[in-house]
């Protein structure tokens, strides 16, 4: 079966940030879950199932064809061992990442035993979900920092 990493965020929107270290992981793996998952410091401000949708696109566009996407509730590491992950992935962009993500890493260790493994944002990492928002919710174009998929999805919520 080989061994598959478990990637979950918010992704709330998926930005290019969220999208190199699918690439890079995809490389790493024989396969990446990436698992839209809930965080309760922040509100939802997309709809999960189209985010999903637009996630599947972009990794069709990118010819990335060993990682797929789901959507959960259940705690993260056990949502991961449930898919018969061994590792959970995590970007990291600075230090104030690093902490925060070293206290989470390590209750899914305690919870699970599954270790964490963390890739660099190296130049994307001035790129937040928060920081997309920032600009769209100005009326400004974001499609730089999003996926083509997610840009368009972005684009149709204004409608809505
Ligand atoms: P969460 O709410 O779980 O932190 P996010 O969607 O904000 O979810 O982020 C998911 C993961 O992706 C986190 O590990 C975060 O540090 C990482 N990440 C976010 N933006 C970037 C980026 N620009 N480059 C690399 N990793 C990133």
């Amino acid at each position: 079966m080989g061994m598959i990493g478990f990637y979950a965020g918010s992704f709330d929107p998926f930005t290019n940030g969220h999208l190199s270290i699918v690439k890079k992981t995809a490389n790493c793996f024989d396969k990446v879950i990436i698992g839209i998952g809930k965080n309760s410091e922040k509100k939802n401000r997309f709809d999960k199932n189209k985010m999903k949708k637009a996630i599947e696109e972009t990794l069709r566009e990118e010819k990335i064809d060993n990682a797929e996407v789901i959507i959960y509730d259940n705690l993260t590491s056990r949502e991961a061992k449930k898919r018969g992950a061994e590792i959970l992935i995590r970007g990291l962009r600075n230090g104030t990442d690093y902490q925060y993500e070293e206290t989470i890493a390590e209750i899914n260790d305690e919870y699970s035993g599954l270790d964490t493994c963390y890739f660099r944002a190296g130049n994307l990492g001035y790129l937040s979900s928060s920081m997309v928002m920032e600009i769209y919710s100005a009326g400004e174009d974001v499609s730089k920092f999003v996926p083509r998929a997610v840009a368009e999805l972005l684009e149709n919520s204004k409608k809505g």
